[in-house]
């Protein structure tokens, strides 16, 4: 989707994939910073590890305590920073990492944008507590909603973020369980496991403690498969559905505002993604 974006603007850039183990990390950011990279996004292990190895973070990265977007940034001779796109003639001397979150937003306009969804005193049911899930915790937090429901295999992750939601957003309520009465229904359950990335998986969700009737939209972050069994399983039972490509494609399109500084083709990228992904 970058290169398709990068392709539409008529820019020169090129977005490629690179295997970095979890001890090499600062030494692939030192190496991306001075070849002279726009940026870099980071997944799944290293959005944890790279918040201290930033120069300095945008408050995206601090509120949600996690990078998953670099920009590379250049001191001009008046001594601000700017983006590379700004040094055409002469590299900068000093370049420094400024780290950026647009995974936490991203749930946010995907709900908005696929479900229709505004989440200000809505009553969530959230499956997993990972690296997404948690963010997602936090982030549904800050939108105000009036109940969340936090499920997950290990409970001691989900006793952590409660804690850390009655502190930050202390007016959300916080079960540690499956909606029971009187909040036993509920507008959204959000898929946040792993459970439905293969095709002989369990479901992420127990239907003798939950079952589809008690909510009104079913939110699954896993985008390949297009249609996990839970999704399929909600649309059966009249469910509001989507899938997580909307998350994947706004915080891609985030990420390229950070690094071009300007507005990402949010179509062109969204027919990329289906094309590559689901070969439509
Ligand atoms: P993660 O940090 O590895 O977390 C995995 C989660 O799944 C944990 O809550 C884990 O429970 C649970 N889980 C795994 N295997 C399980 C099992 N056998 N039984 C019960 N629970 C199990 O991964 P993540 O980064 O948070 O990603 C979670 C999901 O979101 C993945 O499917 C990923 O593809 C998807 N995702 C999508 C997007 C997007 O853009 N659409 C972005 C990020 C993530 P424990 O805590 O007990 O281990």
């Amino acid at each position: 989707m970058q290169n398709a974006a990068f392709a539409a603007l008529g820019l020169d850039w090129r977005y490629l994939a690179f295997e970095v183990a979890p001890e090499n990390l600062r030494a692939a950011i030192e190496g991306a910073k001075v070849m002279g990279f726009a940026g870099l996004n980071l997944t799944v292990p290293h959005k944890l590890l790279a918040v201290n190895l930033m120069d300095a973070l945008d408050e995206s990265a601090r509120v949600w305590g996690a990078v998953n977007t670099i920009r590379f940034e250049g001191r001009t001779p008046q001594s601000d920073w700017r983006p590379p796109g700004h040094f055409e003639k002469d590299a900068p001397v000093e370049i420094r990492t400024v780290g950026f979150n647009t995974d936490a937003d991203a749930l946010v306009n995907a709900l908005r944008a696929d479900l229709q969804l505004e989440l200000s005193g809505k009553k969530v049911l959230l499956l997993g507590a990972g690296g997404a899930g948690r963010t997602a915790a936090l982030r549904l937090a800050a939108e105000n909603v009036s109940a969340l429901f936090l499920v997950n295999r290990t409970s001691s992750k989900i006793l952590e973020i409660q804690q850390e939601i009655k502190q930050k957003f202390p007016a959300v309520y916080v079960g540690l369980d499956y909606p029971k009465p009187p909040h036993s229904e509920i507008d959204l359950l959000i898929n946040a496991t792993s459970l439905g990335l293969k095709s002989d998986d369990p479901s992420p969700l127990d239907e003798k403690l939950f079952s589809f009737r008690q909510t009104a939209a079913v939110y699954d972050m896993i985008y390949r498969p297009s249609a996990t069994a839970l999704l399929r399983a909600a649309r059966s039972a009249g469910c509001t559905t989507a899938n997580g490509l909307g998350m994947l494609l706004y915080q891609g399109a985030r990420a390229f505002e950070i690094w071009t500084g300007k507005t990402a083709p949010l179509e062109v990228m969204r027919r990329a993604l289906e094309h590559n992904i689901y070969g439509l």
